[in-house]
């Protein structure tokens, strides 16, 4: 089946690039990314036993957040991370315990954004405070491959949707993924029926499609030849 989408659609999901206007801004995060969040923040403190939270917009934007980085959190899917010491909470830089983000980050769908050592890609000095959400299987193949968003973009856009499609699995889900280059005014987008899709404009020139599978055949393991219900006994 065919999808229409009109040319605001490319500047809306979660792989958007900020610096162009967005559509839909938003104050504060969306929903989904509010929920990892608070996820990633109950295991960070169950793994270090230290407090972490979200910065004030007001007060980081004030003291902290570099220029192009404050484009980003009109998008709803960045936060900046800071970890209590006492009365105050401090932008996580990285060191420490604050390093528990950046190698676990991908597992809630977070990626440092303004990674140290792709500043030439990003047009960004290092922020390691900032954390984009990206969802999956984004954040796992971005951590695999170690590329920062420009990069990752630049590399789905080689898997165009009437060749070779992207397929990777992530607990169980197998994803497929592909590119479809923007039109001036409306983009007819091929999609398979009936596959859940998620459908993210890159606010720059297409659209990443990407598909998933649920129903995969369950993997026979040793746990599966446990004997049946009604041998015991
Ligand atoms: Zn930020």
């Amino acid at each position: 089946m065919e999808l229409y989408l009109p040319a605001e659609e490319l500047g809306r999901g979660t792989l958007v690039l900020a610096g162009r206007a967005l559509p839909d801004s938003v104050s504060g995060l969306r929903p989904q990314v509010l929920e990892a969040f608070d996820r990633m923040l109950t295991d960070f403190t169950a793994a270090t036993g230290l407090t972490a939270d979200g910065l004030e917009d007001a007060e980081a934007d004030a003291v902290l957040r570099l220029p192009s980085e404050r484009d980003e959190h009109p998008t709803g899917y960045a936060v900046d991370v800071g970890i209590w010491e006492g009365d105050a909470l401090y932008p996580i830089d990285g060191r420490g315990a604050s390093g528990w983000f950046a190698g676990h980050a991908a597992r809630y769908g977070f990626v440092v954004r303004y990674p140290a050592g792709k500043e030439d890609r990003t047009g960004v000095a290092s922020a390691p405070w900032h954390l984009r959400y990206v969802g999956q299987p984004h954040a796992a193949l971005m951590a695999e491959k170690g590329y920062c968003l420009e990069e990752y973009l630049d590399w789905l856009r080689t898997f165009a949707w009437d060749a070779r499609h992207l397929r990777c699995t992530l607990d169980g889900t197998e994803y497929e993924l592909y590119f479809v280059p923007a039109e001036s005014d409306v983009t007819v987008l091929p999609v398979p029926q009936g596959l859940p899709r998620e459908i993210s404009g890159d606010n720059r020139d297409g659209y990443i499609v990407t598909l998933t599978r649920e129903d995969l055949p369950p993997q026979k393991t040793d746990a599966d030849t446990a004997p049946a219900e009604g041998d015991a006994g």
